[in-house]
């Protein structure tokens, strides 16, 4: 075997891709190569778990640079390395691994398409967003992860394993800004702390049995079970929407006479009810509907 030492260029424009990144203040780094019939560059071949995903460099993610001269050096030495993005500073990664996963995705964004870079993987799908201070969190929803602080992700123009590339399917440019990680996406990566609700002011002039209510309904639809998805059909919805509608229903109720601040109660249950992964729409919906009904029969309270 004979080793050459002419620069030939990076295949599919890796380098120019990793300086593009790298120009934007995105930190790159050189991943392992996947190969068809050897399985992947690194020592593991055909054995390798994870082909082409892995990092070069001993460090990892730790090692990702935004030095174009330290880029050019890495893919001198590795011209088909793929490119691997560090996220956590300019960007987070929702990587997506399944159809099922993309559904629930745009489900809770309550979009039909992402607003930002869409990147195509080998089975999934990539949305990137601007950097949120989010950690990494995997299965965020089934089949989804977060790629945040301390993170990182493949990037186009990598290869897969299966022999495609993965591209922009919504494209990334260094002068558009990334889309923010809307809220709803940020509370499943990140659920709040279950708030203290003595501490805060704007319902504290709740009477002590309707204070318990509320928490108590918070608390069920928090823990209410999640959807299961199938070959891309909601087999069931869960519990959530059901936990909501009873919470909705049963406050309702309490608020017949009048001593329930309306405001207040939607609030609430829309938090726990968007932190648990449900759409805003559905959300706004259901618990119209369980209030509406709610105020309808009247419930007393004790006292
Ligand atoms: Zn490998």
């Amino acid at each position: 075997m004979t080793t050459t030492t002419t620069t030939a260029p990076a295949p599919g424009g890796l380098l120019d891709a990793a300086l593009a990144y790298a120009a934007a203040g995105i930190a790159v780094m050189p991943l392992h190569t996947p190969d068809p019939v050897h399985g992947c560059s690194c020592r593991d071949g055909a054995d390798c778990g994870s082909p082409g995903k892995h990092p070069r460099l001993k460090h990892g993610v730790l090692d990702a640079s935004t030095d174009l001269t330290r880029l050019r050096a890495w893919w001198r030495r590795w011209p088909d390395a793929n490119v691997g993005v560090a996220t956590g500073t300019i960007l987070d990664v929702c990587d997506v691994d399944t159809n099922d996963g993309l559904r629930a995705v745009l489900d809770v964004l309550d979009v039909v398409r992402p607003a930002g870079p869409l990147v195509r993987t080998g089975n999934g799908w990539h949305l990137w967003f601007a950097a949120s201070d989010l950690p990494n969190r995997v299965g965020m929803l089934p089949g989804v992860d977060w790629r945040g602080r301390g993170g990182s992700a493949v990037a186009p123009p990598s290869r897969h394993p299966a022999g495609r590339r993965y591209t922009f399917q919504q494209p990334w440019t260094a002068t558009a800004d990334l889309p923010a990680c809307p809220p709803v996406l940020r509370r499943i990566v990140l659920p709040p702390p279950p708030p203290a609700p003595a501490a805060r002011s704007d319902i504290a002039d709740l009477d002590r049995y309707t204070q318990a209510a509320l928490t108590g309904e918070v608390a069920r639809i928090r823990a209410a079970p999640r959807p299961v998805y199938r070959s891309g059909e909601r087999i069931t919805g869960g519990g959530r929407n059901c936990a909501l509608h009873l919470a909705a229903f049963r406050l309702g109720q309490l608020a017949a006479d009048g001593a329930l601040d309306r405001n207040t109660v939607w609030a609430e249950l829309t938090d726990a009810a968007l932190a648990v992964g449900l759409g805003q729409a559905e959300v706004r919906r259901t618990i119209a509907s369980g209030w509406q009904a709610g105020l309808g029969r009247p419930r007393t309270r004790p006292g």
